[in-house]
């Protein structure tokens, strides 16, 4: 797998090995070694590949974006590193620390005189393996949609894999959904079932002007919200907050006729704090906790209770709110992991052809 891995990163940057790309992936290889997870990630790499060569869309979830590995085998799309410029022509990588998102970065041109790439979405690597001293958090799950057409041989493509033969399978089937050790698949039926241009490279100010411009139909808000993001790292707020569930607050808009739950929205006047107070994603509690001082293990803890809808304990509750640090946050049960949140965006943003077919579809 380490072959593996420095082959593909010694194309991408012309054998030029930066320190802290290597530091990360070396720890994350050996995270892999201890959590004997090596036959998984080789099963998922030659399963994306025969996926890749069908041109059959994929997209994850969960905090596998947070797994330096999986972005460079190809599995996941959001880039966890932090936020930086990349060559496409030289392989040069700069890191920045100027914004909290590689996409929001300004324009920038190499020595080289190509105009450079911007990426980085500052995932942890904890969030995915785990942090040393907790228990019983991590679940280093790997799920991956794919179109209904391509469910079954992706089933059996992973059951058949020499590498999963030898582990000790803990299968499940429930409808379009199949589990093997910790790879899930599930059948997506937004996904197109062909598209050669799916995987092609995204450039992020496209992207961005996208789901900014767009922003209301992605996260189903109302004409009337006048809180309107004007970054990347907005909209990735934005949608963290609509999709999460919250106590006490009472000014939830619901738009007309629509009485589920992707129905509900909230905007950030009904925090009543700005956009930087409020954590969007249970990766900000990690964060917010670890500025407060609290061990890793202690915060990993309670951001997997955000995560996994138990809400924050009542004893952090009471030492954040002696400190002042935290108001709101006995209000925040359930949040999703940053890692899901940017790569749900990237597949609405991939998408969007088929969007925009849809609405000329419709208007005929
Ligand atoms: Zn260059």
């Amino acid at each position: 797998m380490a072959d593996i891995m420095y082959n593909i990163l010694n194309s991408k940057f012309n054998k030029k090995q930066n320190p802290d790309i290597k530091r990360r992936i070396d720890n994350e290889l050996k995270m892999l070694d201890l959590n004997d997870m090596e036959g998984e990630f080789r099963a998922v790499y030659e399963m994306i590949k025969y996926l890749r060569e069908k041109n059959i869309p994929y997209k994850t979830g969960g905090t596998a974006a947070n797994c330096l590995l999986l972005y460079v085998l190809g599995v996941t799309a959001a880039n966890p590193l932090r936020p930086h410029y990349y060559c496409k022509d030289c392989g040069k990588i700069e890191f920045s620390n100027d914004v909290s998102d590689g996409f929001d970065l300004p324009e920038k041109y190499c020595e080289c005189g190509k105009k450079m790439e911007k990426d980085g979405h500052n995932l942890a690597p904890e969030q995915f393996w785990g942090v040393e001293g907790e228990t019983s958090i991590s679940a280093h799950q790997i799920p991956i949609n794919v179109p209904e057409s391509a469910f079954s041989d992706a089933k059996e493509f992973i059951e058949s894999h020499r590498d999963m033969q030898h582990l000790q399978k803990n299968v499940g089937v429930n409808g379009l959904e199949f589990n093997c050790e910790n790879i899930i698949i599930s059948s997506d039926s937004k996904l197109p079932e062909r598209d050669p241009e799916w995987h092609a490279s995204i450039d992020a100010n496209e992207m961005r002007e996208y789901l900014i411009g767009d922003y209301k139909n992605v996260l189903s808000l109302e004409q009337t919200t006048e809180v309107q993001p004007s970054s990347f790292k907005g909209v990735l707020k934005m949608y963290g907050l609509t999709r999460s569930t919250w106590k006490g607050i009472e000014n939830v808009k619901k738009i007309k006729g629509v009485e589920s739950d992707e129905g509900i929205v909230y905007s950030l006047e009904d925090f009543g704090y700005s956009l930087d107070v409020v954590p969007s994603y249970f990766d900000d509690v990690f964060d917010i906790l670890i500025k407060e001082n609290f061990p890793p293990a202690k915060a990993h803890e309670e951001a997997a209770n955000v995560r996994f809808g138990r809400g924050i304990s009542k004893a952090i509750l009471d030492t954040l709110f002696e400190n002042d640090s935290l108001p709101w946050c006995g209000n925040a049960i359930s949040l999703l992991p940053r890692a899901q949140g940017i790569e749900e965006l990237i597949n609405a943003f991939r998408l969007k052809r088929y969007d925009h077919g849809k609405k000329e579809e419709s208007s005929v």
